[in-house]
């Protein structure tokens, strides 16, 4: 005879939540961000998960990893942050996902920055670079993805445009969901700039390779023809000399 089978219910921690809300009110006002159902459950090595699809998760619960409930409250604050923003891009345009790529690293940024104007502390408050990470700017825009450009290429052209971009909106009155469509329109603008520009470029190299090769073929058809009258010119003189010789 078989086992019976285990069956689990989450069930909603009322307790918790009192000391959850106190914690992430403030935070949610501070970006101005509805309020999103949190579930904290047992991830392994996951700190969070994000809502995903609707299909799969009619109520746009986050997953939050119980084991941060007893870690640093920065921590905590720092994993609701990335997975609200997870949440707001991924909500924008069905089946676009921005899976740690720049517009999703900059719209996390911006939603620190927020947190830490409100005096809200979210680990470090003054060098926002250490609070993002190089896990939430994993994924390079399609140009340098399909190149296979390497990291020390494509990051820093991304690094730019996220930071200048989370400069403009540091003190935007646009709600969090309001910059989450700025960005993910801004995202595609600047991909295909990128592509663009390395489109002129790759042009204009291509032009300058083929006037050099243009001057190289030009040098040395001026050269075979100067080649050609000094050996013209000294076969006349010497057939010149022979016939006087052959008078005299
Ligand atoms: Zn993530």
């Amino acid at each position: 005879m078989i086992q019976p089978i285990c069956v689990y219910q989450v069930q909603p921690a009322l307790a918790l939540a009192g000391w959850v809300n106190s914690m992430l009110r403030p935070i949610l006002i501070a970006i101005k961000a509805d309020p999103v159902p949190i579930e904290f459950r047992p991830l392994g090595r996951w700190s969070g998960l994000s809502a995903g699809l609707p299909s799969f998760n009619p109520d746009g619960r986050i997953k939050i990893s119980s084991l941060l409930l007893y870690k640093r409250r920065t921590e905590l604050v720092q994993v609701v942050l990335h997975e609200i923003a997870h949440c707001l891009l991924d909500s924008i345009e069905v089946g676009i996902f921005h899976n740690h790529n720049a517009a999703f690293c900059c719209f996390y940024l911006i939603l620190l920055r927020r947190a830490d104007d409100a005096g809200i502390d979210t680990g470090n408050s003054t060098a926002h670079f250490f609070c993002i990470s190089l896990y939430e700017h994993q994924n390079p825009i399609p140009h340098f993805e399909h190149l296979g450009s390497p990291e020390s290429v494509w990051r820093p052209v991304e690094m730019q445009w996220i930071f200048e971009m989370a400069d403009g909106y540091r003190d935007s009155e646009l709600t969090a969901k309001e910059i989450a469509v700025a960005i993910h329109e801004a995202y595609f603008v600047f991909a295909d700039r990128v592509a663009d520009d390395a489109a002129k470029l790759a042009s204009r190299e291509k032009a300058i390779a083929q006037k050099r090769a243009d001057e190289v073929a030009l040098r040395q058809q001026l050269s075979d023809e100067k080649t050609f009258f000094k050996v013209g010119f000294f076969a006349l003189l010497a057939a010149f000399f022979a016939i006087v010789y052959s008078i005299v």
